[in-house]
């Protein structure tokens, strides 16, 4: 029996409600045998913005790359969880674009397959930014599903080996030395072995279930920013949006950490009329690629620990339960919006904050606020410090656009005490909660990764370790990948 006819067959039996044949998974261990699967260089745990951008650095440096994720697409949260658009990549003055290298060439990509409008064209305070004016000139706002191929291709043509549904388990050590990870995949449990590991899983489960100390959130306010479910909309009349949104924007306001911004006077008929329970006081609507797409950032799921199965699993349904709260709201409240049509909710929960994995050093927020510059800089930012629910109130959140041009990360982020072998990537770096909050953003977060990956790679070259790299032979890799230091 060919495997088209058995496959029709069982599904067939099924249907019927007959007992279905017994079969033993074609290529799989049974559960609790670790198959020895993979070799490489080097194991990337995590495919969002951070994994693809160490990935591919690492291997346009001739590393033996591999990548993992649990997911069936590359991108993260930029994908699966909806989220965009890409946050600034300008320094505060608005003049200079400052994160470029791996950043650019996927937006130069996507720009060139009608899937991003380039961040030179879109300025602050329109309906590309929710017009909100502070620290949002020059985002670029991208469709999720180009951006999944751009990722595909950048990856195939770097040689980069991807596997999806693969999901990390557990550190493979030899003392404090990663050596590779156990990863649950289709197959069963599957070994992968490696000379470096790069954790960008965002919540850091590498480097914590490694031994590397963490904190979860911020532990002076025992605090953790709410998590949002994001949605994307279509059939939306942009014009009349437009129309309505924009003789308000001088009553655009903070009151108490809260932000009465768009649609605030709908919200507030809404809340009068018993029709309107969310915690924000206003919508935040972004206009995407095409005309009458929006993409929604406005659920607001409170005290979310995204280490544990549970917790996330209900904030999951409660996020599509004030998903479905918001589009009533848009069909009966908000002219243009009246047949607007939900494309699709994320397909996991945005987590904005989680684990910081630890390091020597942990980047405080004043240095951002300083506008400090550090000796092993491997990307400047001037992304604002956006911490939402910071005030635990419901609504309020902590946003301080960034005073000096910009800031700097430093390579010693990216290095985790007690273990070797290791680096971070993206989300889950040596930073302070509030410093998180503000390059955790995907631009920052891609050269963050990309810088990982060329780090990676000198190690394996040179014999060093990630803790004892000189920065001087990193600097000059950098540039030659086209990241901007200044
Ligand atoms: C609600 C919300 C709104 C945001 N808004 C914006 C915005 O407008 N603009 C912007 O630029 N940024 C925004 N961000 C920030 C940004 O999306 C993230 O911080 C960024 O994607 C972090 O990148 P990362 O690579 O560290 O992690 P992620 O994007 O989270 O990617 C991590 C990947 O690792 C995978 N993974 C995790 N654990 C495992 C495991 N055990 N095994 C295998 N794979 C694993 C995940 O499935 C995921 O694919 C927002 C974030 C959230 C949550």
């Amino acid at each position: 029996m060919d495997r088209r006819h058995f496959l029709g067959t069982v599904g067939l039996a099924a249907a019927a409600g007959a007992t279905l044949p017994l079969v033993n998974s074609c290529s799989g261990s049974k559960l609790g045998d670790v198959k020895e699967s993979y070799q490489a260089d080097l194991l990337v745990v995590g495919g969002g913005p951070s994994g693809v951008c160490a990935a591919v650095a690492a291997a346009r440096r001739g590393v033996k790359v591999l990548l993992v994720d649990n997911g069936n697409c590359l991108g993260g949260m930029g994908t699966k969880g909806l989220v965009g658009p890409f946050m600034t990549c300008y320094d505060a003055s608005g003049e200079n674009m400052i994160i470029r290298g791996l950043f650019e060439e996927t937006v130069d990509r996507l720009v060139a397959e009608g899937g991003a409008i380039h961040p030179s064209k879109v300025r602050a305070g329109t309906e590309f930014t929710a017009w909100i004016k502070e620290g949002h000139d020059h985002v670029t706002p991208f469709d999720p599903e180009i951006l999944k191929k751009v990722y595909d291709r950048m990856c195939a043509e770097a040689g980069v080996k991807v596997l999806f549904h693969a999901s990390f388990v557990s550190p493979i050590m030899k003392g404090r030395k990663i050596q590779g990870a156990i990863l649950l995949t289709p197959s069963g449990l599957e070994a992968a072995r490696a000379k470096m590991v790069i954790d960008s899983t965002g919540d850091g489960t590498v480097a914590y279930r490694a031994g590397a100390p963490c904190v979860f959130g911020d532990p002076e306010s025992g605090r953790v920013q709410p998590a949002s479910l994001f949605f994307r909309i279509n059939n939306v009349d942009t014009y009349r949006l437009i129309a309505e949104v924009e003789p308000h924007l001088p009553e655009f306001r903070r009151i108490n950490s809260v932000s009465y911004r768009c649609l605030h006077w709908r919200v507030a008929e809404a809340e009068a009329a018993g029709e309107w329970d969310l915690s924000r006081k206003s919508v935040n609507i972004w206009r995407s690629v095409e005309k009458d797409q929006w993409v929604v950032n406005c659920t607001r799921i409170h005290g979310v620990d995204a280490t544990n199965c549970e917790s996330l699993t209900d904030a999951e349904v409660e996020g599509r339960r004030q998903v479905e709260e918001l589009m009533n709201f848009f069909h009966k409240y908000v002219p243009g919006c009246e047949v607007a049509t939900l494309m699709g909710t994320g397909s996991t929960m945005g987590v904005r904050e989680s684990r910081h994995v630890h390091g020597d050093f942990v980047l405080p927020v004043k240095d951002l606020i300083d506008g400090v510059i550090p000796e092993d800089i491997i990307v400047l930012a001037a992304n604002s410090i956006d911490v939402h629910g910071a005030m635990g109130g419901p609504a309020g959140g902590l946003y301080m656009q960034i005073q000096k041009e910009m800031y700097g990360v430093p390579y010693r982020c990216l290095v985790p005490r007690d273990v070797e072998g290791l680096l971070l990537a993206g989300r889950c770096i040596s930073a302070d909660s509030p410093a998180a909050g503000a390059i955790r953003v995907m631009p920052p977060a891609m050269a963050i990764g990309q810088a990982a990956g060329i780090a990676a790679a000198l190690c394996l070259e040179s014999g060093a370790t990630p803790a004892t790299l000189d920065y001087a032979d990193l600097k000059p890799a950098l540039l030659e990948q086209k990241v901007f230091l200044g």
